[in-house]
């Protein structure tokens, strides 16, 4: 039976919920809304079958082929624009769906739930895209992907590393007609704590008008970060920002948000558990030359036989060089391990348990640093890289 004894334990897959026979394990919420499995005891027949599922027990499988790295973007300017980097996920799944593959990746519902959600062909591709920056929830999809791969369908399945771990050991063998790819992933934090930072900016900083809508990752006309935000409201009105001017996006991105198994997760390393790895590419300066970042570049890492058919079918889509993946690992641009968990972790909990989302704004969002971020952001490209080559800044 699963037995949790360090929240670190468990990444909140939900896979042992949906595999118990007893219906005996509920997902109950511990610090900052992240969920556990409890179970209930007195209905445990102490099958082991929770166990067996589990993706953060046992072995990651080794890989046998030789990894081959790229740097990648698509020629299609408005899948580029679509994608949080490079547009590679859009670009392969529109070549899968073509290809009579179910498409399997994360959405928002229309009450902003982050879910997997099927794709069935290229026109319900776009909710796909993009990265958004909390915990997927699975709900019933693994028994419809298990069901579709028996019935010899062909399905691709997007999603963090410990979700396609965890796919992997609910299927318990491999399936030919299944193609999985993760992405370099840093963390998690929780849907409550998306939900409750919503409903604080909507008071905070949009009149009381409800969000409809949310995007990571948006992409601005020389935009001088990654990680701008879009919101629709509910009044029609579109409003776009920087990542700290979003309450939850300001927490995501000092790293103190997340789930306690992402600070030290046991996959992020170069054993990788799908056929092929996307990411970002923020350092394609220091190995290319002409390349823009904030146009959208992604690193692509291809660890399969598998991976590497699809990814040679994708090629005409593609613009791509290849580079010595050894060489990046050793100058720590890849797999350089789980994010570290910040100092101040600790206290942002016990505020935001005794506060909630209104504390952890006051003492940790609202800083100076932010503000220092946002004029900083609006001086020209060129004032901006000589103040970071003096100061250092990212
Ligand atoms: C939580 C999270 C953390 C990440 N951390 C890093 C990082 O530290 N370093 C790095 O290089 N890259 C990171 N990435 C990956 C990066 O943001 C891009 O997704 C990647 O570069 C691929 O870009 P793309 O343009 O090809 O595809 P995109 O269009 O961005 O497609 C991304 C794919 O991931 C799926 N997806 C999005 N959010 C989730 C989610 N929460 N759970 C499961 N599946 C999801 C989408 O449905 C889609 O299939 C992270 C992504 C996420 C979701
Ligand atoms: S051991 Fe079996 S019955 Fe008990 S919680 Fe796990 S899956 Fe359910
Ligand atoms: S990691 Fe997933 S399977 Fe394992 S205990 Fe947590 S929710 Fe259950
Ligand atoms: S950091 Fe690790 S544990 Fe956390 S969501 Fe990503 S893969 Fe899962």
């Amino acid at each position: 039976m699963i037995n949790i004894s360090s929240p670190a334990e468990c990444c909140g897959c939900k896979t042992c919920v949906g595999v118990c026979p007893m219906n005996c394990i509920e997902m109950v919420e511990g610090t900052l809304g992240h969920l556990y499995p409890k179970v209930d005891l007195s209905k445990c027949s102490d099958c082991g079958l929770c166990e067996s599922v589990c993706p953060m027990t046992g072995d990651i499988s080794e890989r046998a082929n030789r990894q081959r790295f790229f740097a990648a973007f698509s020629v299609n300017p408005e899948m580029r624009k679509n994608g949080s980097s490079g547009g590679i996920f859009g670009t392969i799944s529109e070549y899968l769906t073509d290809n009579g593959y179910r498409v399997y990746a994360a959405a928002f519902d229309k009450d902003l739930n982050l879910v997997t959600t099927c794709a069935e062909s290229k026109d319900g591709l776009s909710c796909l895209f993009k990265s958004k920056y909390l915990i997927c929830d699975n709900q019933d999809k693994f028994e419809e992907m298990k069901t579709r791969l028996q019935n010899g369908d062909k399905v691709f399945y997007c999603s963090s590393p410990c979700l396609v771990a965890a796919f992997k050991k609910f299927l318990g063998k491999e399936y030919d007609n299944l193609i999985t790819a993760d992405f370099i992933c840093h963390g998690v934090p929780s849907l409550r704590f998306f939900k409750e930072c919503m409903e604080f900016d909507r008071k905070k900083r949009y009149g009381g008008k409800k969000v409809l809508e949310y995007s990571f990752r948006v992409k601005k006309k020389n935009g001088a970060t990654p990680h701008y935000f879009s919101v629709l409201l509910e009044n029609g009105k579109r409003k776009t920002g920087y990542y700290f001017d979003s309450t939850f996006y300001a927490a995501f991105q000092k790293y103190i948000s997340l789930r306690e198994s992402c600070y030290e997760c046991r996959f992020a390393k170069r054993n990788r558990v799908s056929d092929i790895t996307l990411g970002d590419f923020h350092s394609v300066e220091n190995y290319l030359s002409g390349i823009n970042r904030f146009d959208g570049i992604s690193s692509v890492i291809i660890n399969t036989q598998k991976g590497q058919k699809i990814w040679d079918a994708c090629n005409p889509m593609l613009s791509f060089f290849e580079l010595d993946i050894e060489k990046l690992i050793a100058d720590k641009v890849l797999f350089s391990g789980a994010t570290g968990r910040p100092k101040e972790t600790d206290g942002f909990i016990e505020v935001y348990e005794k506060d909630g989302v209104e504390g952890v704004y006051r003492k940790y969002l609202k800083s100076a640093f932010y503000l220092k971020n946002s004029f900083y952001y609006s001086l020209p490209s060129p004032v901006r890289r000589m103040i970071k080559n003096v100061k250092g800044l990212k």
